[in-house]
């Protein structure tokens, strides 16, 4: 693409659905953060299908990054987040992964934003759970880490949010976060969410928005 396309404050560009091939316009929109710089909002709607498509872009860096932010008090969650549809959100402490998934979705939102939407993941995956009888153990394991959350959220617990992405497009915005570029390798191994354009509607269909690990099981190689 052109450019100069990014010094403009809105363009549009077309592309067609992934779902059902009819010609979705997309619209740029640039914005910029304070202390951050200029980052791009992308957006689109399928008139035929509704299939929603939203990215973010950021104009700044290029660079693979992960930014890492020690929440320790009620201040540290108001810590603007942007995560894009190629970011990869890990709290180590507790094991969770929230990677891109087949139609993850651009935010830009708060700690706190961000960890309300892992509970809600939770709450998903517990009642999935309950549905499914050999699932005590994973049952048991989501209301525990969903009180933990519930604690962070009060700035009664300590952890470590992680938010890796190898095209750069995410970010936590704090004087306090670490900003640590990523080796080629590290990159490499990130989930970029963008086969995005590349599946079928059956797999669309039966997929949820973001893929979330089995906490505290090992990571497998393909999902
Ligand atoms: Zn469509």
């Amino acid at each position: 693409m052109n450019n100069d396309f990014f010094a403009k404050e809105h363009f549009e560009t077309r592309i067609n659905c992934p779902i059902c091939h009819t010609e979705i316009i997309m619209h740029w929109q640039r914005d910029n953060i304070p202390y951050f710089g200029e980052v791009m909002y992308i957006t689109g709607v399928c008139e035929n299908c509704k299939f929603r498509f939203t990215d973010t872009m950021i104009l700044a860096s290029k660079e693979p990054m992960r930014y890492e932010l020690s929440i320790e008090s009620l201040e540290d969650l108001n810590a603007r987040v942007i995560r894009s549809t190629s970011g990869t959100i890990r709290i180590p402490e507790l094991g969770i992964d929230v990677e891109p998934g087949t139609i993850s979705q651009s935010y830009v939102t708060n700690i706190e934003g961000v960890l309300q939407r892992i509970m809600n993941v939770l709450i998903t995956a517990s009642k999935w759970a309950v549905e499914d009888d050999e699932s005590e153990e994973k049952f048991a394991r989501s209301q525990e880490l969903m009180s933990i959350l519930e604690e962070v959220m009060e700035g009664k617990r300590k952890i470590t949010l992680v938010i890796e992405d190898p095209l750069g497009n995410s970010a936590i915005i704090s004087k306090k976060a670490k900003a640590i570029k990523l080796t080629q390798e590290e990159a490499e191994q990130l989930n970029t969410g963008m086969i995005i354009f590349d599946v079928d509607k059956s797999e669309l269909e039966m997929d949820v928005s973001e893929n979330i690990r089995s906490p505290g099981k090992e990571s497998s190689e393909n999902e």
